[in-house]
């Protein structure tokens, strides 16, 4: 049966309400087509919510069909767009359009540094960009896209009456559905491509595996050009719920957020753990208050025994989930429940076990070769939820993208073991990539850009950890070509040149100034011993 046969026979199913033949058909559909059966049944639902404004369903496709129609006539072929903006409903229209209109998106937030935009946009060479917002679109330097046909929103008839868009172009299968990019150990950003069947296999994971809600409301807080903002934008979209959208005026002002949350009727919290660790400060974030909040869903970094006790403890009736998984393996992979007695039971959480078509390994770093059972190794993540690798970066998808049994591996660089009841245990990483506030940061990406300084002859830079283990801030040491007379005046120096280069949250809280590195028996710069003699300096 083709297609085109599967969408006839499902809207006629729709309209009779067989469920059974309904839920049989929906799985041989696109996300898109997906999309758009929900908007048939609820396009008076609210998709999206941020402070200001509703937005329906029926609204958020009258986007999406002036977006792919516009697109339609310009492009054709598969290469990726750029769309640059911030975390609000216009990008969602822009994403999904493009994806409608046959290509894969990149999200790219309007605050990341105009150099670092440039090293995303050389990686890719989009097809196109759209502007859906600027920091301060008056003053908007169009210099930053030279080269490539730009788009603004009033380019696509956007609020168009026309609701009817043919889905034959748009994104399904194994095509890409979004390029995401992480920090990289050269100071380049590296693009993650994620294909519509990586983010359909996760997206059905979520819909099965965690708390089913009616009209559930879903916290979104990640921006776009994170991957743990697919945790909320799909599974919320294909079920009719409703985004509950924070902005970044919101997430970086304590007093607003509290404020806003509690005007919110949020049913499933999906965030970082230190985010939630930031609103347990409110008092009245508490499950009296908000008695619809029945799920937490968390992931991205370590949620500690700490935070999950004082969640569960403000939150007793609820359902909290500990989730695991990097961009190259498409949101998570493994999943646990926290519970009190699993709280009782391990001092560091589990990060739980494999969601369907997903196998995890321990290897032996080295050698690459599975370790015995219950060994620590290397988590290695095979199945269909690794993605391709990096987009036009083959040198370092070799690295770590991989086939172990025909299927698709990714090699995590994070260390874990398997406990005796099948539990996945993460024990850090085997390398220097670091998680600050649920921000991925490669150390050597800020290094790279030290290094480059004329000034400088090396650096290394170090996380400080906090009680909790976690990384609370990074501190850059400096080898200096030459004498310095003025330490603090330099270290402005240096925090100044950097801030066009690196994005605000990988900018080290400290700058020391060092004769020497100590090396270790190998010639290499010592970590440990530096780490060491810092934390003496203190
Ligand atoms: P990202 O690609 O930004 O999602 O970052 C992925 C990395 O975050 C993983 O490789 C882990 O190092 C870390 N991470 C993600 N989830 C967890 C978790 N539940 N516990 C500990 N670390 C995590």
């Amino acid at each position: 049966m083709d297609r085109k046969q599967v969408l006839r026979i499902y809207s006629r199913f729709l309209d009779k309400n067989n469920h059974e033949k309904e839920d049989l058909i929906v799985k041989t559909l696109s996300i898109l087509e997906r999309l758009a059966q929900v908007v048939k049944k609820h396009p008076k639902r609210i998709a999206f919510a941020d402070l200001n404004k509703n937005y329906t369903y029926i609204q958020l496709w009258q986007g999406i069909s002036g977006v792919a129609n516009k697109l339609n006539k310009e492009f054709s072929g598969k290469n990726p767009v750029l769309i640059y903006g911030a975390n609000d409903f216009d990008m969602l229209v822009a994403m999904l359009g493009v994806n409608a209109a046959g290509q894969a998106y990149i999200p790219v937030d309007e605050h990341t540094p105009d150099s670092r935009v440039r090293l995303i946009i050389d990686s890719s060479k989009p097809v196109a960009i759209i502007v859906v917002s600027a920091k301060n679109m008056d003053d908007f330097n169009g210099k930053l896209f030279k080269g490539y046909p730009v788009f603004f929103l009033e380019d696509f008839d956007y609020q168009s009456e026309l609701t009817t868009i043919s889905l034959e172009e748009a994104v399904r299968g194994e095509d890409t559905n979004y390029l995401i990019y992480t920090s990289g150990t050269t100071g380049a950003p590296k693009g993650v491509e994620v294909s519509h069947q990586n983010l359909l296999s996760f997206t059905e994971w979520m819909l099965c595996d965690f708390k089913s809600i009616e009209e559930n409301q879903v916290l979104l807080q990640a921006p776009f050009s994170f991957d743990l903002s697919i945790f909320s934008l799909y599974p919320a979209l294909l079920s009719g719920g409703t985004l509950v959208s924070l902005s970044k005026e919101e997430t970086s002002n304590f007093k607003k957020l509290f404020e806003r949350l509690n005007t919110t009727e949020i049913n499933t919290w999906i965030s970082t753990p230190s985010f939630v660790d930031i609103c347990l400060i409110d008092p009245s974030f508490t499950e009296k208050n908000h008695p619809k909040l029945e799920q937490f869903i968390f992931c991205g970094e370590e949620l500690t025994v700490r935070v999950a006790g004082k969640l569960l403890e403000k939150f007793p009736n609820s359902v909290v989930w500990n989730t695991y998984g990097p961009t190259e393996a498409t949101g998570a992979v493994t999943s646990v429940q926290v519970t009190a007695d699993l709280l009782e039971e391990y001092q560091r959480l589990p990060i739980g076990k494999a969601k369907a078509g997903v196998e995890i390994r321990i290897h032996d770093p080295e050698t690459k070769q599975p370790v015995s059972l219950g060994e620590q190794g290397e988590i290695v993540i095979v199945g269909d939820s690794v993605a391709r690798g990096y987009y036009r970066n083959s040198e370092k998808t070799i690295e770590v993208f991989g086939v172990i049994d025909g299927k698709p591996a990714y090699y995590t660089g994070d260390a874990g073991r398997i406990d005796t009841t099948g539990q996945l245990l993460y024990q850090g990483r085997i390398d220097f990539q670091v998680k600050m506030n649920g921000y991925r940061i490669e150390l050597q990406d800020i290094e790279s850009h030290l290094s480059s300084f004329a000034a400088i002859e090396k650096a290394i830079v170090l996380p400080q950890m906090d009680y909790d283990q976690r990384v609370r801030s990074l501190i850059a040491v400096i080898v200096p070509k030459e004498e310095v007379n003025n330490e603090r005046e330099f270290g402005k120096l240096i925090r100044e040149g950097l801030k066009g280069k690196i994005m605000d949250y990988m900018m080290p809280a400290r700058f020391i100034l060092m004769e020497e590195f100590p090396l270790n028996k190998n010639g290499k710069v010592d970590r440990n011993v530096l780490t060491e003699k810092l934390i003496e300096q203190r």
